[in-house]
């Protein structure tokens, strides 16, 4: 436990315990990789996260990750404006986007509604979609939560939302397994639920 007793090792170790999937071996390997790294790849590293971190905000329209006020997506002129893609998270365009099949838009909601772990309507990015709505640009919205009970709960209660603005909205036909994540899926299959997807 020699190594414990070294505190700025010790504070990298436990930093990169807190980070998903990592677990406290995978942590020691990181964290003596790091310190054998040159003093330059190490910053480099260390100035990557900040950069990230300070540089990298939600898109004013549609909620993705971007360092610009609006994304590269919504600013595109070539996309399809009429149609929005609702997904919960990030990796989700990333998914969709890999297809090259998919030339809309998109709105990131950033989780799914979920009471059980306190995670209520205006803890995710309902209000900013509503406030997509207030021309008549959009004719349809694809809810694209994942096929597990908070992301039908998402996709059902949107809906419900988007009813007076008269829209059509539809839910992704999934070939992607129940509970399984967008995130996953291969494009083929999400190609595949974005044209067979039905009215809700
Ligand atoms: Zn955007």
């Amino acid at each position: 436990m020699a190594e414990y007793s070294v505190a700025p090792l010790a504070k990298l170790i436990e930093q990169f315990e807190r980070l998903p999937g990592i677990g406290h071996k995978t942590a020691l390997r990181l964290a003596y990789h790091i310190l054998r790294m040159p003093e330059a790849e190490a910053q480099k590293f260390s100035d990557a996260i900040m950069e990230a971190h300070s540089k990298i905000k939600y898109c004013s329209i549609c909620c993705n990750l971007t360092d610009k006020d609006v994304c590269s997506i919504c600013s595109d002129p070539c996309r399809d404006r009429s149609l929005v893609c609702v997904v919960e998270d990030p990796r989700d365009v990333m998914a969709l986007e890999r297809t090259h099949e998919y030339n809309a838009l998109y709105h990131v909601l950033h989780g799914s509604l979920s009471p059980l772990n306190g995670v209520t309507a205006d803890m995710i990015r309902i209000k900013e979609l509503l406030a997509r709505f207030k021309t008549d640009e959009i004719k349809e919205v694809i809810m694209a939560t994942n096929p597990t009970v908070e992301g039908e709960a998402t996709a059902m209660y949107i809906s419900k939302l988007l009813k007076p603005f008269g829209v059509k909205v539809t839910r992704l036909a999934y070939g992607v397994p129940v509970g399984g994540d967008i995130e996953y899926a291969d494009e083929v299959t999400l190609t595949k639920s974005l044209e067979g997807r039905k009215e809700i």
